[in-house]
Protein backbone atom coordinates (compact mmCIF):
# COMPACT_ATOMS: atom_id res chain seq x y z
CA UNK A 1 0.00 0.00 0.00
CA UNK A 2 1.32 3.20 -0.96
CA UNK A 3 1.69 5.81 2.03
CA UNK A 4 -0.11 8.62 2.80
CA UNK A 5 1.44 12.02 2.97
CA UNK A 6 -0.67 14.68 5.45
CA UNK A 7 0.43 17.70 6.52
CA UNK A 8 0.56 16.06 10.33
CA UNK A 9 2.77 13.79 9.07
CA UNK A 10 5.00 16.38 7.71
CA UNK A 11 5.01 18.23 10.83
CA UNK A 12 5.65 15.07 12.79
CA UNK A 13 8.97 14.77 10.22
CA UNK A 14 9.91 18.52 10.41
CA UNK A 15 9.64 17.75 14.56
CA UNK A 16 11.85 15.10 14.67
CA UNK A 17 14.26 16.82 12.05
CA UNK A 18 18.20 17.67 13.52
CA UNK A 19 19.70 19.75 10.68
CA UNK A 20 23.68 19.63 10.59
CA UNK A 21 24.90 23.06 9.97
CA UNK A 22 29.04 22.72 10.23
CA UNK A 23 31.06 22.57 7.13
CA UNK A 24 31.93 18.62 5.93
CA UNK A 25 35.92 19.16 5.91
CA UNK A 26 37.89 15.75 5.47
CA UNK A 27 35.00 13.31 6.08
CA UNK A 28 34.00 15.36 9.72
CA UNK A 29 31.54 17.95 10.23
CA UNK A 30 33.35 21.65 11.76
CA UNK A 31 32.93 24.54 12.94
CA UNK A 32 34.09 27.55 11.38
CA UNK A 33 37.30 28.71 12.24
CA UNK A 34 36.14 31.98 13.32
CA UNK A 35 33.21 29.99 15.16
CA UNK A 36 30.91 32.21 13.49
CA UNK A 37 27.15 30.88 12.40
CA UNK A 38 24.10 32.94 10.80
CA UNK A 39 20.77 32.21 10.87
CA UNK A 40 18.16 33.02 8.61
CA UNK A 41 14.59 33.10 8.51
CA UNK A 42 12.53 30.08 7.48
CA UNK A 43 10.68 31.14 4.05
CA UNK A 44 7.22 29.04 4.96
CA UNK A 45 6.68 31.11 7.97
CA UNK A 46 9.72 33.67 9.17
CA UNK A 47 10.55 31.79 12.01
CA UNK A 48 14.26 30.99 12.56
CA UNK A 49 15.91 28.29 11.14
CA UNK A 50 19.01 26.53 12.05
CA UNK A 51 22.63 27.80 12.66
CA UNK A 52 24.81 27.35 10.14
CA UNK A 53 28.58 27.92 10.23
CA UNK A 54 29.32 31.18 8.28
CA UNK A 55 32.77 29.60 6.48
CA UNK A 56 35.85 32.44 5.39
CA UNK A 57 39.09 32.02 3.32
CA UNK A 58 40.25 29.98 6.69
CA UNK A 59 37.57 27.44 6.13
CA UNK A 60 38.18 27.27 2.09
CA UNK A 61 41.77 27.18 2.81
CA UNK A 62 41.06 23.87 4.75
CA UNK A 63 39.21 22.25 2.54
CA UNK A 64 40.92 23.11 -0.50
CA UNK A 65 43.64 21.34 0.97
CA UNK A 66 41.74 18.47 2.53
CA UNK A 67 40.44 17.76 -1.34
CA UNK A 68 44.25 18.77 -2.87
CA UNK A 69 45.38 15.76 -0.76
CA UNK A 70 43.05 13.60 -1.78
CA UNK A 71 43.94 14.26 -5.40
CA UNK A 72 47.24 13.63 -4.95
CA UNK A 73 47.38 10.87 -3.03
CA UNK A 74 45.18 8.78 -5.76
CA UNK A 75 42.72 7.78 -3.44
CA UNK A 76 39.57 8.02 -5.79
CA UNK A 77 41.14 8.94 -9.11
CA UNK A 78 42.90 5.77 -8.84
CA UNK A 79 40.77 3.34 -7.36
CA UNK A 80 38.92 0.75 -9.95
CA UNK A 81 36.22 1.91 -11.82
CA UNK A 82 34.26 -0.52 -11.04
CA UNK A 83 34.62 0.07 -7.54
CA UNK A 84 34.02 3.87 -7.78
CA UNK A 85 30.63 2.83 -9.70
CA UNK A 86 29.61 0.77 -6.99
CA UNK A 87 30.54 3.67 -3.98
CA UNK A 88 28.22 6.39 -6.77
CA UNK A 89 25.70 3.84 -7.02
CA UNK A 90 25.03 3.07 -3.34
CA UNK A 91 25.48 6.64 -2.35
CA UNK A 92 22.12 7.61 -5.41
CA UNK A 93 20.37 4.56 -3.16
CA UNK A 94 21.37 6.23 -0.05
CA UNK A 95 19.59 9.56 -1.01
CA UNK A 96 16.68 7.80 -1.82
CA UNK A 97 16.60 6.13 1.54
CA UNK A 98 16.52 9.41 2.83
CA UNK A 99 14.41 10.99 0.83
CA UNK A 100 12.04 12.09 3.43
CA UNK A 101 14.61 14.08 5.39
CA UNK A 102 16.12 15.46 2.25
CA UNK A 103 13.06 16.99 0.79
CA UNK A 104 12.20 18.35 4.53
CA UNK A 105 15.90 20.08 4.40
CA UNK A 106 15.25 21.66 1.26
CA UNK A 107 11.90 22.71 2.10
CA UNK A 108 12.62 23.92 5.58
CA UNK A 109 15.57 26.34 3.56
CA UNK A 110 14.23 27.09 0.64
CA UNK A 111 10.43 27.22 1.29
CA UNK A 112 9.53 25.31 -1.73
CA UNK A 113 6.60 22.49 -1.24
CA UNK A 114 7.39 19.07 0.83
CA UNK A 115 6.07 17.07 -1.94
CA UNK A 116 7.64 18.48 -4.70
CA UNK A 117 10.54 18.24 -3.09
CA UNK A 118 10.28 14.53 -2.63
CA UNK A 119 9.17 13.90 -5.96
CA UNK A 120 11.20 16.16 -8.08
CA UNK A 121 14.40 17.19 -6.35
CA UNK A 122 15.52 13.96 -4.45
CA UNK A 123 14.70 11.88 -7.57
CA UNK A 124 16.43 14.07 -9.81
CA UNK A 125 19.13 14.37 -7.11
CA UNK A 126 19.92 10.34 -7.24
CA UNK A 127 18.81 10.34 -10.51
CA UNK A 128 22.09 12.60 -11.39
CA UNK A 129 24.24 10.57 -9.27
CA UNK A 130 23.41 7.35 -10.37
CA UNK A 131 23.29 8.52 -14.12
CA UNK A 132 26.83 9.82 -13.79
CA UNK A 133 28.18 6.48 -11.31
CA UNK A 134 26.93 4.32 -14.22
CA UNK A 135 29.02 5.75 -17.02
CA UNK A 136 32.51 5.54 -15.06
CA UNK A 137 33.30 2.10 -16.37
CA UNK A 138 32.31 3.27 -19.89
CA UNK A 139 34.57 5.84 -20.42
CA UNK A 140 37.45 4.81 -22.40
CA UNK A 141 40.62 7.04 -24.00
CA UNK A 142 41.59 6.98 -27.61
CA UNK A 143 44.86 6.13 -29.61
CA UNK A 144 45.66 8.79 -32.11
CA UNK A 145 46.15 7.86 -35.75
CA UNK A 146 50.53 8.00 -35.86
CA UNK A 147 52.89 5.81 -38.24
CA UNK A 148 54.06 2.63 -37.42
CA UNK A 149 56.68 3.18 -34.76
CA UNK A 150 54.96 5.46 -32.32
CA UNK A 151 52.03 5.02 -30.20
CA UNK A 152 50.26 8.19 -28.98
CA UNK A 153 47.45 7.83 -26.36
CA UNK A 154 45.06 10.58 -25.83
CA UNK A 155 44.13 10.23 -22.28
CA UNK A 156 41.17 12.15 -20.74
CA UNK A 157 42.20 12.99 -17.19
CA UNK A 158 40.61 14.49 -14.37
CA UNK A 159 41.49 18.43 -13.15
CA UNK A 160 42.47 18.27 -9.45
CA UNK A 161 40.71 20.47 -7.28
CA UNK A 162 36.75 21.67 -8.18
CA UNK A 163 35.45 24.65 -6.71
CA UNK A 164 31.52 24.23 -7.06
CA UNK A 165 29.41 27.15 -6.27
CA UNK A 166 25.63 26.55 -6.64
CA UNK A 167 22.08 28.89 -6.54
CA UNK A 168 19.30 28.16 -3.86
CA UNK A 169 16.28 27.43 -6.43
CA UNK A 170 16.92 23.84 -6.98
CA UNK A 171 20.05 23.25 -4.67
CA UNK A 172 19.84 19.58 -4.63
CA UNK A 173 19.38 18.88 -8.51
CA UNK A 174 21.79 21.29 -9.45
CA UNK A 175 24.72 20.24 -6.68
CA UNK A 176 24.60 16.23 -8.72
CA UNK A 177 24.14 18.24 -12.10
CA UNK A 178 27.80 18.91 -11.10
CA UNK A 179 28.74 16.73 -7.98
CA UNK A 180 27.92 14.02 -10.52
CA UNK A 181 30.53 14.00 -13.13
CA UNK A 182 32.95 15.85 -11.57
CA UNK A 183 33.32 13.09 -9.28
CA UNK A 184 33.03 10.72 -11.59
CA UNK A 185 35.68 11.97 -13.36
CA UNK A 186 38.07 11.49 -11.03
CA UNK A 187 38.26 15.17 -9.20
CA UNK A 188 37.58 16.36 -5.45
CA UNK A 189 35.45 19.13 -4.96
CA UNK A 190 34.54 21.84 -2.18
CA UNK A 191 30.88 23.01 -2.78
CA UNK A 192 29.76 26.13 -1.31
CA UNK A 193 25.83 26.32 -1.71
CA UNK A 194 23.87 29.53 -1.31
CA UNK A 195 23.88 31.07 2.06
CA UNK A 196 20.06 29.89 1.66
CA UNK A 197 20.42 26.08 0.88
CA UNK A 198 23.19 24.88 2.32
CA UNK A 199 21.17 22.00 5.08
CA UNK A 200 20.66 19.53 1.78
CA UNK A 201 24.54 19.96 0.59
CA UNK A 202 25.64 19.07 3.70
CA UNK A 203 23.40 16.00 4.12
CA UNK A 204 24.48 14.82 0.31
CA UNK A 205 28.74 14.98 1.50
CA UNK A 206 27.55 12.90 4.74
CA UNK A 207 25.77 10.39 2.73
CA UNK A 208 28.50 10.16 0.14
CA UNK A 209 31.09 9.17 2.87
CA UNK A 210 28.30 6.54 4.22
CA UNK A 211 28.37 5.34 0.97
CA UNK A 212 32.46 4.83 0.79
CA UNK A 213 33.68 7.89 -1.17
CA UNK A 214 36.93 8.47 0.31
CA UNK A 215 37.73 11.77 2.83
CA UNK A 216 38.68 15.12 1.33
CA UNK A 217 37.01 13.52 -1.96
CA UNK A 218 33.82 15.65 -1.56
CA UNK A 219 34.10 18.91 0.94
CA UNK A 220 31.24 21.22 1.42
CA UNK A 221 32.03 25.30 2.91
CA UNK A 222 28.56 27.13 3.93
CA UNK A 223 28.35 30.91 4.13
CA UNK A 224 28.37 33.89 2.30
CA UNK A 225 29.14 34.51 -1.21
CA UNK A 226 31.59 36.99 -0.86
CA UNK A 227 33.47 35.29 2.15
CA UNK A 228 33.03 31.95 0.66
CA UNK A 229 32.24 31.84 -2.95
CA UNK A 230 34.82 34.76 -3.23
CA UNK A 231 37.80 32.38 -2.09
CA UNK A 232 37.27 29.75 -3.34
CA UNK A 233 37.24 31.05 -7.03
CA UNK A 234 40.80 33.14 -6.19
CA UNK A 235 42.46 30.22 -4.82
CA UNK A 236 45.59 29.56 -6.00
CA UNK A 237 45.11 25.59 -5.57
CA UNK A 238 41.70 25.46 -7.08
CA UNK A 239 41.48 24.25 -10.89
CA UNK A 240 38.04 24.91 -12.02
CA UNK A 241 34.99 26.49 -10.73
CA UNK A 242 31.74 25.35 -12.07
CA UNK A 243 28.77 28.30 -11.08
CA UNK A 244 25.43 27.98 -11.41
CA UNK A 245 23.99 31.59 -9.95
CA UNK A 246 22.93 35.27 -11.46
CA UNK A 247 24.98 36.42 -14.93
CA UNK A 248 26.17 39.46 -12.47
CA UNK A 249 28.28 37.16 -9.85
CA UNK A 250 29.24 34.45 -12.90
CA UNK A 251 31.08 37.87 -14.32
CA UNK A 252 32.97 38.14 -11.37
CA UNK A 253 33.83 34.93 -11.31
CA UNK A 254 35.20 35.11 -14.54
CA UNK A 255 37.27 38.28 -13.04
CA UNK A 256 38.33 35.77 -9.87
CA UNK A 257 39.37 33.23 -12.77
CA UNK A 258 41.55 35.83 -14.01
CA UNK A 259 42.91 37.75 -11.10
CA UNK A 260 44.44 34.28 -9.40
CA UNK A 261 45.07 30.95 -11.77
CA UNK A 262 43.93 31.36 -14.66
CA UNK A 263 41.94 28.39 -13.57
CA UNK A 264 38.97 27.29 -15.95
CA UNK A 265 35.19 28.08 -15.25
CA UNK A 266 31.71 26.58 -16.39
CA UNK A 267 28.67 29.39 -15.63
CA UNK A 268 25.01 28.43 -15.92
CA UNK A 269 23.40 31.56 -15.72
CA UNK A 270 20.31 33.80 -15.43
CA UNK A 271 17.68 33.66 -18.04
CA UNK A 272 13.98 35.62 -19.65
CA UNK A 273 13.25 33.10 -21.83
CA UNK A 274 10.93 33.55 -24.43
CA UNK A 275 7.68 31.00 -25.38
CA UNK A 276 6.07 31.89 -28.66
CA UNK A 277 2.62 31.27 -29.31
CA UNK A 278 0.69 31.48 -33.05
CA UNK A 279 -2.81 31.33 -33.48
CA UNK A 280 -2.80 28.10 -34.78
CA UNK A 281 -1.76 26.49 -32.07
CA UNK A 282 -3.02 24.14 -29.76
CA UNK A 283 -4.22 26.70 -27.03
CA UNK A 284 -5.29 24.49 -24.39
CA UNK A 285 -1.66 23.10 -24.48
CA UNK A 286 -0.12 26.25 -24.52
CA UNK A 287 -1.83 28.04 -21.64
CA UNK A 288 -0.80 24.83 -19.26
CA UNK A 289 3.02 24.86 -20.67
CA UNK A 290 2.79 28.62 -20.24
CA UNK A 291 1.28 28.54 -16.62
CA UNK A 292 3.50 25.43 -15.50
CA UNK A 293 6.74 27.03 -17.31
CA UNK A 294 6.61 30.65 -15.95
CA UNK A 295 4.99 29.62 -12.15
CA UNK A 296 6.53 26.24 -10.92
CA UNK A 297 9.04 26.79 -7.87
CA UNK A 298 6.94 30.49 -7.85
CA UNK A 299 8.74 31.62 -10.49
CA UNK A 300 12.22 30.88 -9.18
CA UNK A 301 13.76 28.93 -12.44
CA UNK A 302 16.23 29.96 -14.56
CA UNK A 303 14.47 28.55 -17.71
CA UNK A 304 10.88 30.19 -16.42
CA UNK A 305 9.00 30.94 -19.56
CA UNK A 306 8.51 34.68 -18.05
CA UNK A 307 7.88 36.01 -21.42
CA UNK A 308 5.07 35.28 -23.02
CA UNK A 309 4.87 36.33 -26.95
CA UNK A 310 1.68 35.85 -28.43
CA UNK A 311 -0.04 36.81 -31.84
CA UNK A 312 -2.27 39.48 -31.07
CA UNK A 313 -5.60 37.78 -32.66
CA UNK A 314 -5.66 35.02 -29.84
CA UNK A 315 -3.85 37.24 -26.99
CA UNK A 316 -7.28 37.58 -24.96
CA UNK A 317 -8.14 34.11 -25.01
CA UNK A 318 -4.92 32.40 -24.49
CA UNK A 319 -4.37 34.99 -21.33
CA UNK A 320 -7.94 33.30 -20.23
CA UNK A 321 -7.09 29.94 -21.06
CA UNK A 322 -3.97 30.68 -18.33
CA UNK A 323 -5.42 32.56 -15.57
CA UNK A 324 -8.19 29.76 -15.52
CA UNK A 325 -5.59 26.90 -15.77
CA UNK A 326 -3.30 28.44 -12.76
CA UNK A 327 -6.90 28.73 -10.66
CA UNK A 328 -7.68 25.44 -11.05
CA UNK A 329 -4.22 23.78 -11.34
CA UNK A 330 -1.45 25.90 -9.51
CA UNK A 331 -2.50 25.39 -5.72
CA UNK A 332 -0.54 28.31 -3.51
CA UNK A 333 -0.22 26.67 -0.31
CA UNK A 334 2.08 26.31 2.60
CA UNK A 335 4.68 24.41 1.91
CA UNK A 336 4.13 20.97 4.24
CA UNK A 337 0.74 20.83 2.76
CA UNK A 338 0.49 18.43 0.38
CA UNK A 339 -1.61 19.66 -2.11
CA UNK A 340 0.26 22.98 -2.40
CA UNK A 341 2.19 22.79 -6.04
CA UNK A 342 3.92 26.10 -5.61
CA UNK A 343 5.34 27.54 -2.10
CA UNK A 344 7.39 30.55 -0.34
CA UNK A 345 9.83 33.42 -2.05
CA UNK A 346 13.25 32.32 -0.86
CA UNK A 347 13.11 35.54 1.71
CA UNK A 348 11.87 38.77 2.69
CA UNK A 349 14.64 41.22 0.57
CA UNK A 350 13.54 38.70 -2.31
CA UNK A 351 9.72 39.48 -1.46
CA UNK A 352 10.57 43.13 -1.62
CA UNK A 353 12.35 42.43 -4.77
CA UNK A 354 9.53 41.06 -6.77
CA UNK A 355 7.41 42.69 -5.62
CA UNK A 356 8.99 46.37 -6.30
CA UNK A 357 9.57 44.71 -10.08
CA UNK A 358 5.74 44.56 -10.09
CA UNK A 359 5.31 48.03 -9.14
CA UNK A 360 7.82 49.19 -11.58
CA UNK A 361 6.36 47.27 -14.42
CA UNK A 362 2.77 49.37 -13.52
CA UNK A 363 4.19 52.62 -13.71
CA UNK A 364 5.65 51.50 -17.14
CA UNK A 365 2.17 51.06 -18.03
CA UNK A 366 2.10 47.08 -18.00
CA UNK A 367 -1.60 46.15 -16.89
CA UNK A 368 -2.65 43.41 -14.65
CA UNK A 369 -4.36 40.89 -16.11
CA UNK A 370 -5.09 39.08 -12.60
CA UNK A 371 -2.61 37.81 -9.39
CA UNK A 372 0.81 38.88 -8.78
CA UNK A 373 -0.09 40.19 -5.19
CA UNK A 374 1.20 39.40 -1.71
CA UNK A 375 -0.81 36.78 -0.50
CA UNK A 376 -0.48 34.48 3.08
CA UNK A 377 1.00 37.27 5.02
CA UNK A 378 -0.78 35.74 7.67
CA UNK A 379 1.63 32.48 7.73
CA UNK A 380 4.88 34.85 8.11
CA UNK A 381 6.45 33.61 5.54
CA UNK A 382 6.76 35.60 1.63
CA UNK A 383 3.97 34.03 -0.70
CA UNK A 384 3.16 36.43 -4.14
CA UNK A 385 0.46 34.87 -6.17
CA UNK A 386 1.18 33.80 -9.43
CA UNK A 387 -0.23 36.31 -12.05
CA UNK A 388 0.14 38.00 -15.43
CA UNK A 389 0.61 41.50 -16.93
CA UNK A 390 -0.54 42.64 -20.37
CA UNK A 391 -0.37 45.32 -22.64
CA UNK A 392 3.56 45.00 -22.57
CA UNK A 393 6.12 45.88 -24.83
CA UNK A 394 9.58 44.20 -24.62
CA UNK A 395 11.67 46.92 -23.77
CA UNK A 396 9.67 47.39 -19.82
CA UNK A 397 11.51 46.07 -16.81
CA UNK A 398 9.10 43.34 -16.47
CA UNK A 399 10.55 42.00 -20.04
CA UNK A 400 13.93 42.55 -19.43
CA UNK A 401 15.29 41.98 -15.83
CA UNK A 402 14.98 38.46 -14.39
CA UNK A 403 12.04 38.36 -11.72
CA UNK A 404 12.42 35.37 -10.06
CA UNK A 405 8.79 35.23 -9.02
CA UNK A 406 5.71 34.15 -10.25
CA UNK A 407 5.12 37.08 -13.06
CA UNK A 408 4.27 36.48 -16.45
CA UNK A 409 4.98 39.01 -19.32
CA UNK A 410 2.54 38.98 -22.23
CA UNK A 411 3.99 40.38 -25.54
CA UNK A 412 1.28 40.80 -28.74
CA UNK A 413 3.19 40.87 -31.71
CA UNK A 414 1.34 40.46 -35.20
CA UNK A 415 4.08 38.95 -37.97
CA UNK A 416 6.42 36.03 -37.51
CA UNK A 417 9.39 38.28 -38.05
CA UNK A 418 8.22 40.56 -35.39
CA UNK A 419 7.77 37.44 -33.12
CA UNK A 420 11.09 36.08 -33.80
CA UNK A 421 12.80 39.66 -33.36
CA UNK A 422 11.40 39.92 -30.17
CA UNK A 423 11.81 36.27 -28.51
CA UNK A 424 15.69 36.90 -29.40
CA UNK A 425 16.00 40.67 -28.10
CA UNK A 426 17.44 39.95 -24.82
CA UNK A 427 20.92 39.17 -23.21
CA UNK A 428 19.70 35.98 -22.38
CA UNK A 429 20.08 32.44 -24.20
CA UNK A 430 18.90 30.02 -21.91
CA UNK A 431 15.35 28.51 -23.38
CA UNK A 432 12.81 29.22 -25.85
CA UNK A 433 9.43 27.49 -27.28
CA UNK A 434 7.10 28.02 -29.77
CA UNK A 435 3.72 26.47 -30.70
CA UNK A 436 2.29 26.50 -33.59
CA UNK A 437 0.85 23.54 -35.78
CA UNK A 438 2.67 24.60 -38.83
CA UNK A 439 5.53 21.92 -38.28
CA UNK A 440 7.90 24.23 -41.24
CA UNK A 441 7.21 27.21 -38.71
CA UNK A 442 7.88 25.16 -35.83
CA UNK A 443 11.48 23.79 -37.82
CA UNK A 444 12.30 27.63 -38.54
CA UNK A 445 11.88 29.01 -35.00
CA UNK A 446 13.90 26.28 -33.14
CA UNK A 447 16.64 26.83 -35.77
CA UNK A 448 16.34 30.59 -35.32
CA UNK A 449 15.38 31.02 -31.34
CA UNK A 450 18.83 31.79 -30.13
CA UNK A 451 19.02 29.69 -26.97
CA UNK A 452 20.32 26.34 -25.58
CA UNK A 453 17.20 24.56 -25.47
CA UNK A 454 14.13 25.34 -27.64
CA UNK A 455 10.61 23.52 -26.67
CA UNK A 456 8.52 22.73 -29.65
CA UNK A 457 5.21 22.22 -28.69
CA UNK A 458 5.79 21.39 -25.06
CA UNK A 459 7.64 23.04 -22.17
CA UNK A 460 10.17 22.40 -19.82
CA UNK A 461 10.45 18.78 -20.98
CA UNK A 462 14.50 17.43 -19.75
CA UNK A 463 16.24 14.18 -19.00
CA UNK A 464 19.74 13.34 -17.79
CA UNK A 465 20.01 12.47 -21.89
CA UNK A 466 20.25 16.08 -22.77
CA UNK A 467 22.92 18.88 -22.39
CA UNK A 468 21.29 21.96 -20.30
CA UNK A 469 22.99 25.10 -20.75
CA UNK A 470 22.95 28.73 -22.04
CA UNK A 471 23.86 31.22 -24.91
CA UNK A 472 25.04 34.71 -24.50
CA UNK A 473 24.60 35.97 -21.22
CA UNK A 474 22.80 33.05 -19.84
CA UNK A 475 27.00 31.33 -19.93
CA UNK A 476 28.78 28.71 -21.58
CA UNK A 477 29.46 24.97 -20.45
CA UNK A 478 26.67 22.56 -20.24
CA UNK A 479 25.53 20.33 -17.20
CA UNK A 480 23.94 17.17 -17.79
CA UNK A 481 23.98 14.18 -20.54
CA UNK A 482 27.40 12.41 -21.00
CA UNK A 483 29.23 15.63 -22.66
CA UNK A 484 29.16 17.39 -18.51
CA UNK A 485 32.33 14.91 -18.10
CA UNK A 486 34.52 16.97 -20.74
CA UNK A 487 34.44 20.09 -19.14
CA UNK A 488 35.77 18.08 -15.46
CA UNK A 489 38.83 16.75 -17.72
CA UNK A 490 41.75 17.54 -19.87
CA UNK A 491 43.45 15.65 -22.63
CA UNK A 492 46.88 14.44 -22.39
CA UNK A 493 49.11 12.87 -24.86
CA UNK A 494 51.50 10.31 -24.22
CA UNK A 495 53.96 9.27 -26.98
CA UNK A 496 56.24 6.28 -27.06
CA UNK A 497 58.41 5.52 -29.71
CA UNK A 498 59.06 1.92 -31.04
CA UNK A 499 62.12 0.44 -32.45
P1 LIG B 1 23.62 34.37 -7.07
O1 LIG B 1 23.24 35.48 -6.18
O2 LIG B 1 24.41 34.68 -8.28
O3 LIG B 1 24.38 33.32 -6.16
C1 LIG B 1 24.84 32.10 -6.69
C2 LIG B 1 25.95 31.58 -5.80
O4 LIG B 1 27.06 32.48 -5.87
C3 LIG B 1 25.57 31.51 -4.33
O5 LIG B 1 26.19 30.38 -3.75
C4 LIG B 1 26.17 32.80 -3.79
O6 LIG B 1 26.40 32.76 -2.41
C5 LIG B 1 27.45 32.86 -4.57
N1 LIG B 1 28.06 34.18 -4.60
C6 LIG B 1 27.48 35.39 -4.42
N2 LIG B 1 28.40 36.38 -4.52
C7 LIG B 1 29.59 35.78 -4.77
C8 LIG B 1 30.90 36.26 -4.99
N3 LIG B 1 31.20 37.55 -4.95
N4 LIG B 1 31.87 35.36 -5.24
C9 LIG B 1 31.60 34.04 -5.28
N5 LIG B 1 30.38 33.52 -5.06
C10 LIG B 1 29.37 34.38 -4.82
O7 LIG B 1 22.34 33.56 -7.57
P2 LIG B 1 21.12 33.03 -6.70
O8 LIG B 1 20.31 34.21 -6.28
O9 LIG B 1 21.59 32.09 -5.65
O10 LIG B 1 20.33 32.15 -7.77
C11 LIG B 1 19.51 32.70 -8.72
C12 LIG B 1 20.23 32.88 -10.04
O11 LIG B 1 20.75 31.61 -10.48
C13 LIG B 1 19.32 33.34 -11.15
O12 LIG B 1 19.97 34.32 -11.91
C14 LIG B 1 19.10 32.07 -11.97
O13 LIG B 1 18.74 32.30 -13.32
C15 LIG B 1 20.42 31.43 -11.86
N6 LIG B 1 20.31 29.99 -12.17
C16 LIG B 1 20.79 29.55 -13.37
C17 LIG B 1 20.64 28.20 -13.70
C18 LIG B 1 21.17 27.65 -15.00
O14 LIG B 1 21.27 26.43 -15.13
N7 LIG B 1 21.50 28.48 -15.98
C19 LIG B 1 20.01 27.32 -12.81
C20 LIG B 1 19.53 27.84 -11.61
C21 LIG B 1 19.69 29.17 -11.30
P3 LIG B 1 25.36 33.52 -1.42
O15 LIG B 1 24.05 32.91 -1.64
O16 LIG B 1 25.89 33.25 -0.10
O17 LIG B 1 25.40 34.97 -1.81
Amino acid sequence: MSKVFTRDYWQDVLSALKPEGRHFIDSEHRASASGETFIRARPMDGKPGPAIARGNAADIDTAVTSARAAFESGVWRRKEPLEKKKIMLKWADLIRTHGEELAMLETLDVGKPIMASLNVDVRLCADGIQFYGEMIDKLYDEIAPTGPNARALVRKVPLGVVGVITPWNYPMIIDAWKLGPAIAAGNSVVLKPAEQSSLSALRLASLAVEAGLPAGVFNVVTGYGEETGKPLALHMDVDMIAFTGSTEVGKLIMGYAAQSNVKRVALELGGKSPLVVFEDADLDAAASAVAWGCFYNSGETCHASTRLVVQRSVQDALIAKIEAVTKSDIALKHPLDPAAQIGALIEETHLEKVLSLIAAGEKEGARRAFGAERVMTESGGYYVSPGVFVDMTNDMSLARQEIFGPVLAAIAFDTEEEALRIANDTIYGLAGAVFTKDMDRAHRFSEAIHAGTVWINTYDMSNFATPFGGFKQSGFGRDRSVHAIDKYCDYKTIWQQFG
